[in-house]
C-alpha cells in the first residue's frame, strides 16, 4: 500500500491552483497521461533564461537577455495609413543611451498603463541591434521596481505543449512544488553528503527555482540526486524481479555430453572461442543449484543460435525439455527447420508450436510435450500464453528478447516454472542500457564473428539515383546474387507501408519478372512461408520486404541488401537489417538509399553506418548523436524510459545504483529494515509498485 505521505503527490493535477477544466486536458497532453501533482513536480526545466544581467544601456550586450532600468520617453503608435502590421514603438532611455521597445499586437491601452510617458520601469528581454539602433521586441517583462523584486532572476524553461504559456506552467509547477511533502531520507547519508546532494525536497526546489543556470544542468547536485533516486528505484525493481525469478527452486541440470558432442561434431564449422566460452558459462549455470538467469548478447551473425541449441541439448541430456521462444512466426519456422535438421542426426525431436496449428495438430503436440516425447519445442509467445504442460521443462531460451518487452519477461517469470532462463539479444545495446533493461542479469557476450566473414561494403545513395541502384541490381541478378530490398515504415499506418512495399514489388517485378517475391507482416502466414522458402532455396533472387526481416532471418547466400529511406530508420535497426547479409562466403554489400535533405545529424548517422560494422560502436554513436530519449526503437523495444534520469548524462550513476541495489537486496531482501521501509516510499514515488508486490509475494 502506498504510504499516506505520498497522497498529495498522487492527487490529480486539477487540484492545483489555477488548473480548471480548460487547462487540465492541456496538462494531460503535456505529461502524456492523466496528469497528477507528482508529474508536474517532476516536470523539470531543460534550461533557464538568465535575467541577472542589469547593465546600463551603453554597456548592454547585444543578442542577450538583459534587464534594464529605463525612463519612458515617448509613444510612437503605428501610423493610421499603414497596414495593421506596423508595430507600436515605445522609446525608452537611461543616462547612457536609448532603446526602442517594439510591440506588434499590444493595445495602446495596455502600453499606456504599463509604460506611461515619464515613468521609470524595468524591462527584461533580448536586446538586438537593428538598423544601427538598439531595440527590444516584445519585452518578456515590463515591471515596476516592486515587480522586479519578485521576478526570478534565473527563470526555468520548461518543455511546453500547444496552448500552454510558460508563465502559466511556471505558476502551476510552483504550486505543485508546495504540495511536495518533506519525506524521510531514503538515500544513504554518506553517499549523499559526500556528493553534496540535497535532500529530495530541496533538490526539487533548486531545480524549479534555480539561483544560477548551472543549477538545472544534468551535472548539478540537485539533478544528480533526483536521477539517482529514479535509477535506484528502477534497479531495486529489477533486483526484486530477479529475486523472484531466483526464488523458484533451482535445480541442477547436468548434461552428459552424449548428444552435444556428437552434434558439435556434426556441425559444418567449429565453435568460436567466444561461443565455446559462452556455452561453458551457461552449462556452469545449468549445473548449479540456483536458477539461471543469463543474457547472451552478440551482434547480428555472431552465432547465438548454435550456442542456444547446445545449451538446450544439455537440458535434454539431463532428461528434461527445452523451449525456444522467438518473436515472429517466420523466425520460429526458420529455427525449427534448422534445429530439426541438425537434431535429426542425433535423434533429437524438435517440434514447432504456433498459433497456426490446427486444433488436432495442436492437441497431438501438447500431448507429446506432456509425455516428454518432444525434446525441444520452438514457438512464438503463443508458447506461454496458453497453459502448456511439459513433462519436465528444464530450460527456456528467449530469442531477440527486446522485442518482447519487459512486462512479458515478468509474465514469464510469474508462470513460475523452475526452468532456467537464457535470454538472447542481438540488439547492440550500450552497456548503460543493458543494465536498465536486464538489471543484474549475468551476461555472456559473443564479441567476435565466426571466422571467414567478409566485410560488408556500405554505400549511401540519394533517392534521385534510384535508377542506378536498379541497374546495379540487374547485374547482381545476372551474377546469381540474392538480394533483400527493404521498404521502410512510411508512417504510423501499416496500410501505407504496405502500399509502398507493394508498389516497389510491382516495379521490380516489371523489371526482373519472376525472380522477385514480396513478404510483409499482413500477408497470410502460408504465403509468407512460401516467399521466404523460395528466397532461401534460390528459386527467387529478390525479396522485397517490410521490416519483418529485421530480426534473425538467416539466408547465408543473400549478399545484397537495399534499404529505402534509410534516413527514417534508427541506427540499431539499420544495423540489424544489414546483418541479414555478410553471413556466407560471398562478398556482401548494403545500399542505403536516402531522401535528402538530411540535416547534420542525419548525415552523421548514415556516415556512421558506412564507416563501421561494429554494432556496439554504432549503438554508442547513436546514443551520442541522438540522446538516449531519441534512440529509435527504444519505445518498440520495451526499454524503460525515465522521467528524470538521462542515460547519456547519468550513465555512471546507473552503474552505481545497480551496485547499490544489489547490496541492499543482499542485506535486506524484503526491504523491512528502517531504510528498507524508506526505500519502499521511493519505489512508490517512482511508481515501481509492482516490485513492492513482488516483495510481498517473495
Ligand atoms: P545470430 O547471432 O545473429 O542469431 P546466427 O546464430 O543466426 O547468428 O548465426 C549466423 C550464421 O553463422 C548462421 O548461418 C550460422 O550457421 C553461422 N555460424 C554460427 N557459428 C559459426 C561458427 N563458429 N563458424 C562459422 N559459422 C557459424
Ligand atoms: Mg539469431
Amino acid at each position: 500500500m502506498r504510504p499516506d505521505s505520498l497522497n498529495p503527490l498522487f492527487a490529480a493535477a486539477k487540484t492545483l491552483k489555477g488548473v480548471g477544466p480548460k487547462l487540465a486536458p492541456t496538462l494531460d497532453r503535456l505529461i502524456g497521461r492523466d496528469a497528477r501533482v507528482l508529474d508536474l513536480a517532476l516536470h523539470l526545466p531543460t534550461g533557464v533564461i538568465d535575467r541577472r544581467a542589469r547593465p546600463r544601456v551603453v554597456e548592454a550586450a547585444r543578442d542577450q537577455v538583459v534587464t534594464l532600468e529605463v525612463r519612458v520617453v515617448n509613444h510612437q503608435p503605428p501610423a493610421q495609413s499603414r497596414s495593421g502590421k506596423a508595430p507600436f514603438r515605445v522609446l525608452v532611455e537611461d543616462d547612457t543611451g536609448t532603446v526602442t521597445l517594439i510591440f506588434f499586437h499590444n493595445s495602446a491601452a495596455w502600453i499606456g498603463k504599463m509604460l506611461p510617458v515619464g515613468a521609470t520601469r524595468w524591462v527584461s528581454g533580448r536586446l538586438e541591434l537593428w538598423d544601427g539602433h538598439l531595440q527590444m521586441v516584445h519585452p518578456d517583462r515590463v515591471m515596476t521596481a516592486e515587480d522586479l523584486a519578485t521576478m526570478p532572476a534565473v527563470e526555468p524553461i520548461y518543455p511546453l505543449t500547444e496552448g500552454l504559456f510558460p508563465r502559466v506552467l511556471g505558476r502551476i509547477v510552483a504550486d505543485a512544488l508546495v504540495r511536495v511533502p518533506v519525506l524521510p531520507e531514503w538515500q544513504d547519508d554518506n553517499r549523499r553528503i559526500l556528493r553534496g546532494w540535497p535532500e529530495f525536497h530541496a533538490a526539487l526546489a533548486t531545480l524549479h527555482r534555480p539561483a544560477k543556470p548551472a543549477d538545472v544542468e544534468p551535472t548539478s547536485p540537485a539533478h544528480q540526486r533526483l536521477a539517482y533516486d529514479e535509477l535506484l528505484a528502477s534497479q531495486l525493481a529489477l533486483a526484486s524481479v530477479r529475486g523472484r525469478l531466483r526464488a523458484g527452486d533451482g535445480r541442477r541440470t547436468l548434461g552428459t555430453g552424449a548428444i552435444a558432442d556428437r552434434l558439435e561434431a556434426a556441425l559444418s564449422f567449429r565453435l568460436t572461442d567466444g561461443q565455446a566460452q559462452a556455452l561453458a558459462e551457461i552449462r556452469a549455470d545449468l549445473a548449479a543449484p540456483e536458477r539461471m538467469l543469463r543474457l547472451l548478447q552478440g551482434d547480428v551473425g555472431s552465432g547465438k543460435t548454435v550456442v542456444a541449441l547446445l545449451a538446450m541439448v544439455t537440458a535434454v541430456e539431463a532428461g528434461r525439455q527445452a523451449a525456444l521462444m522467438v518473436p515472429t512466426e517466420i523466425l520460429a519456422r526458420q529455427h525449427h527447420e534448422r534445429l530439426s535438421a541438425l537434431g535429426a542426426t542425433v535423434g533429437l525431436v524438435v517440434e514447432l508450436v504456433t498459433g497456426r496449428d490446427r486444433p488436432k495438430e495442436r492437441e497431438a503436440k501438447l500431448a507429446a510435450l506432456a509425455s516428454g516425447a518432444i525434446h525441444i519445442v520452438v514457438g512464438t509467445h503463443a508458447l506461454f500464453t496458453d497453459p502448456i504442460a511439459f513433462r519436465d521443462l528444464g530450460l527456456v531460451v528467449v530469442d531477440e528478447q527486446h522485442r518482447f518487452g519487459v512486462n512479458q519477461r515478468l509474465l514469464l517469470a510469474e508462470k513460475g516454472t523452475a526452468a532456467d532462463m537464457l535470454v538472447m539479444t542481438a540488439t547492440p545495446i550500450p552497456r548503460t542500457l543493458v543494465m536498465t533493461v536486464f538489471g543484474d542479469m549475468d551476461v555472456s557476450i559473443l564479441r567476435e564473428k565466426p571466422a571467414g566473414r567478409q566485410p560488408i561494403t556500405t554505400v549511401l545513395i540519394g533517392a534521385e539515383r534510384l535508377d542506378q541502384v536498379v541497374a546495379g541490381l540487374a547485374r547482381a541478378i545476372r551474377d546469381g546474387a540474392r538480394i533483400y530490398w527493404v521498404c521502410p515504415l512510411v508512417s504510423e499506418s501499416e496500410h501505407s507501408d504496405l502500399v509502398a512495399a507493394e508498389d516497389r514489388y510491382a516495379a521490380l517485378r516489371e523489371a526482373f519478372g519472376d525472380a522477385v517475391r514480396l513478404v510483409h507482416g499482413q500477408m497470410k502466414a502460408v504465403e509468407k512461408d512460401v516467399a521466404m522458402a523460395d528466397f532461401a532455396a534460390g528459386r527467387a533472387q529478390v525479396l522485397v520486404a517490410t521490416t519483418v526481416i529485421e530480426v534473425g532471418v538467416d539466408v547465408p547466400e543473400a549478399s545484397v541488401i537495399v534499404i529505402e529511406h534509410a534516413e527514417r530508420f534508427g541506427l540499431a535497426q539499420l544495423h540489424q537489417l544489414r546483418g541479414r547479409v555478410g553471413r556466407g562466403a560471398a562478398k556482401s554489400s548494403c545500399v542505403l538509399v536516402y531522401r535528402g535533405p538530411l540535416g547534420e545529424t542525419g548525415e552523421a548517422r548514415l556516415r556512421v553506418m558506412r564507416d563501421t560494422e561494429d554494432g556496439f560502436v554504432i549503438a554508442e554513436k547513436d546514443l551520442e548523436l541522438r540522446g538516449e530519449g531519441e534512440l529509435i526503437g527504444t519505445r518498440q523495444s520495451g526499454l524503460p524510459t525515465y522521467r528524470v534520469a538521462r542515460l547519456d548524462q547519468h550513465g555512471a550513476l546507473l552503474a552505481e545504483a545497480r551496485e547499490e541495489a544489489a547490496g541492499i537486496f543482499a542485506d535486506d531482501p524484503q526491504l523491512a529494515s528502517d531504510r528498507g521501509v524508506r526505500l519502499r516510499t521511493l519505489l512508490y514515488l517512482f511508481e515501481r509498485d509492482a516490485a513492492v508486490r513482488l516483495l510481498a509475494a517473495g
